[in-house]
């Protein structure tokens, strides 16, 4: 009886663990089984067999499963225990469960549950007294700025029209569009996750990013699209998003940009569009989490929160 009892109770274990992982099955079926090993199964790689023991580069470490930003290459130090080792986590990031065996603090994603490692607390290392001592083979690392095109004429344009993936489908068509990456604007959080805007706690908009070539496709043209591709007069959100997460913005870099905008409105005014388009002045622009980008694309299908409407003649 006892016997059956353990069987259910390993099968229930183990549906639960296989349940958790559901939405990221996609991406848990390219890891390696290694990965696997360490991600899934709670493995750990051997010390200083990691590829992150010893970099310094500056960026962000994201779990390898969900893509969620995880650690900041500033808290990263050199504890010369072969992994590399955080005194601290992007605020909500990380869960912390005790072991079972109750000696040990294990970390896992907060976004997805993946296996990250072990905290270790009052080593005095550094001031924050913190080790978060992670496996590389958990995390991928994205190097600030390596994303920016090669060419040095590019420019970037910031538009917020709702769910940053619908604005990104579309931009991406333009040609002259080199790249359009999803993200946060406008708020007073450094470092936003996405479950920190859904949360309202931000102020933060979902903007795009886009880098554009000049010489192929002017700043005018960019907006038209914007303003083609979103309602410019819903006021509580865009579609069936609702929040201020997906107000309608454009976030200008000049004086030039903020003519060309309001040049726009005016033109949509004059068809009858009550525009509650913002103009705003550029502000720190954060990256979404890998998962949010090139959502369609990745995915397939088309927006469910963006069709285009030719406004402009
Ligand atoms: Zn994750």
């Amino acid at each position: 009886m006892q016997k059956i009892f353990l069987f259910l109770l390993l099968i229930s274990v183990t549906a639960l663990t296989a349940q958790n992982f559901k939405p990221w099955k996609p991406q848990i079926d390219k890891l390696s089984s290694f990965e696997k090993h360490v991600l899934i199964d709670k493995g750990t790689e051997r010390a200083f067999s990691g590829k992150y023991v010893h970099t310094t580069k500056e960026g962000v470490y994201r779990c390898k499963v969900c893509g969620a930003a995880l650690y900041k290459s500033s808290d990263k130090f050199d504890s010369h225990c072969g992994w590399p080792s955080f005194d601290d986590a992007i605020p909500g990031a990380i869960k912390e469960t005790p072991d079972a065996d109750g000696r040990r603090i294990e970390i896992t994603c907060a976004n997805c549950g993946a296996h990250m490692g072990h905290v270790f607390r009052g080593e005095g290392l550094t001031t924050k007294n913190t080790r978060h001592c992670v496996n590389s083979v958990s995390l991928t690392f994205e190097e600030k700025h390596a994303k920016v095109g090669v060419k040095t004429n590019l420019k970037k344009a910031y538009f917020a029209g709702g769910c940053f993936w619908g604005v990104e489908y579309y931009m991406e068509q333009i040609k002259g569009v080199k790249e359009v990456i999803s993200g946060f604007m406008g708020g007073h959080v450094k470092n936003p996750g996405y479950y920190d805007v859904v949360k309202h706690k931000t102020g933060h908009l979902e903007t795009v990013e886009v880098v554009y070539d000049p010489e192929v496709v002017s700043y005018e043209t960019l907006a038209k699209m914007f303003f083609e591709i979103h309602d410019p007069t819903q006021t509580d959100g865009q579609g069936p998003d609702i929040g201020n997460q997906y107000l309608s913005a454009v976030f200008v870099n000049n004086p030039k940009e903020r003519k060309i905008i309001n040049k726009l409105i005016k033109i949509l005014d004059r068809k009858g569009l009550k525009v509650a388009t913002k103009v705003l002045d550029k502000s720190p622009f954060y990256t979404a989490e890998a998962y949010h980008q090139n959502h369609y694309v990745r995915k397939g299908g088309t927006p469910y929160c963006h069709r285009r409407v030719k406004r402009f003649d």
